[in-house]
């Protein structure tokens, strides 16, 4: 019998919990195998990266081996980059091997990467917080930084949640370091946001909080004012003109990964593959996460790392009805409510309700750590 062949590209929020259930499910099928394709070898809870800046947490809650999870539940892990994609063929094209690979359903959730928007200099000049490297290569700059010059300035681009999150982190970090080094704290930050307020879509109780913590803790916030141009030592704004800038962290948006899918499939106004409600671009290739992009009663669905593993589900229970010939299910979206940490505390919004306090920061981290344990057991 011929054996059918399930690969996944990217094994994050979307595709690690895929590989594990369907690996699972398919466990007693000889005919049935199931491939997931990494570029590194672990996968990272991404919003726990902002923690790590501040060293709230530690590494084991964040990056778990591939290698150990497809031993465990059976599915082969390959660690290469995906370059091409062809869905006419079902063949794959990776970086490090010359032979392709083929599949019979493809599992498309290869996340995303900075949007840099073409701005000259972002990229060469600019930190992004998308992996464990980038923290490391943060703490690691900021500690020269902070021993050759007196009162560095650090500018972060990015008015959203990551943005927000990080320059509380980074704040806090450099005044543990300072303190460790037995020097003054005389850094200064400045927020940077294109749009005219700090976290579009946001409920305004956060907004307002949030600008009144971010003026709390000395930090300028310019809104409304895009950056035009970003060297080493300064962020030139349109309207603002030229900030100076010892360190730079981008986060001021996301885009599609680089991969070619041929023939290409629809793409919404943001360059991401539109999917349907069933999750699928077609009968055999399904996509999720911050790589897809989906709309339900004509609202677009909101990406971020619960979404995504809530996609997972739908996914997989997808794929294993199309092998048996099933019809497909919906996906519907629903949020269990958002966590903003700031400074030391913390908002959470469920339904029309928000809440800030430090126990809700604890909660977040309890919660955080019973997520990453349930997707990396
Ligand atoms: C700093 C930060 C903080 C965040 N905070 C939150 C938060 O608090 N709450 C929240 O809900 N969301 C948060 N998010 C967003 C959330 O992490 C993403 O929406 C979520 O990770 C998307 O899941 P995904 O499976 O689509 O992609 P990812 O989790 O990014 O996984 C994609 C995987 O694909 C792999 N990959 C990429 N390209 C290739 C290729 N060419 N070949 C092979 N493999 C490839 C990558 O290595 C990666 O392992 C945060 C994101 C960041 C960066």
């Amino acid at each position: 019998m011929k054996t059918t062949h399930v690969v996944i590209i990217g094994g994050g929020f979307v595709g690690l919990p895929v590989a594990k259930k369907l690996a699972s499910h398919f466990r007693m099928h000889a005919n049935v195998h199931i491939t997931l394709i990494d570029a590194k070898s672990y996968f990272t809870f991404l919003p726990r990266l902002t923690d790590a800046i501040h060293n709230e947490v530690k590494e084991k809650y964040i990056n778990a081996s591939y290698a150990h999870l497809a031993k465990k539940y059976g599915f082969t892990f390959i660690c290469d980059t995906v370059l091409n994609i062809n869905t006419t063929q079902k063949k794959i094209t990776r970086a490090a091997s010359p032979t392709p690979l083929e599949f019979d359903y493809l599992v498309y959730s290869p996340g995303s990467i900075t949007n840099f928007y073409e701005t000259p200099g972002a990229k060469e000049f600019s930190y992004t917080l998308k992996s464990w490297n980038d923290v490391q290569r943060i703490h690691k700059n900021i500690d020269i930084l902070l021993s050759i010059s007196a009162s560095p300035s650090f500018v972060v681009v990015g008015a959203g949640p990551t943005g927000i999150e990080a320059i509380f982190s980074l704040q806090k970090y450099i005044l543990q370091r300072c303190s460790e080094k037995k020097i003054p704290s005389t850094a200064t930050y400045t927020l940077i946001q294109a749009a005219t307020q700090i976290l579009p879509g946001f409920h305004e109780k956060i907004v307002r909080g949030t600008m009144i913590e971010l003026e709390k803790k000395g930090m300028r916030v310019i809104t409304a004012d895009p950056a035009i141009l970003v060297e080493k030592s300064f962020v030139e704004l349109k309207h603002s003109g030229r900030i100076p800038s010892d360190f730079i962290l981008w986060t001021a948006g996301i885009k599609r990964q680089a991969i070619d899918i041929n023939p290409p499939p629809n793409e919404d106004r943001g360059h991401f593959f539109l999917i349907d409600s069933h999750l699928d671009m077609n009968a055999y290739t399904f996509a999720g996460g911050d790589a897809a992009s989906c709309d339900e009663k004509k609202i677009v669905i909101p990406k971020n790392a619960q979404t995504a593993y809530k996609m997972s589900r739908t996914i997989s229970e997808n794929i294993i009805r199309s092998i048996a010939g099933a019809p497909l299910v919906p996906f519907h979206y629903s949020s269990r409510g958002i966590f903003l940490p700031i400074a030391d505390t913390c908002f959470l919004h469920i339904g029309p309700f928000v809440f800030k306090s430090k126990i809700i920061k604890w909660l977040r981290d309890i919660v955080y750590t019973q997520i990453f344990l349930e997707i990396t057991r």
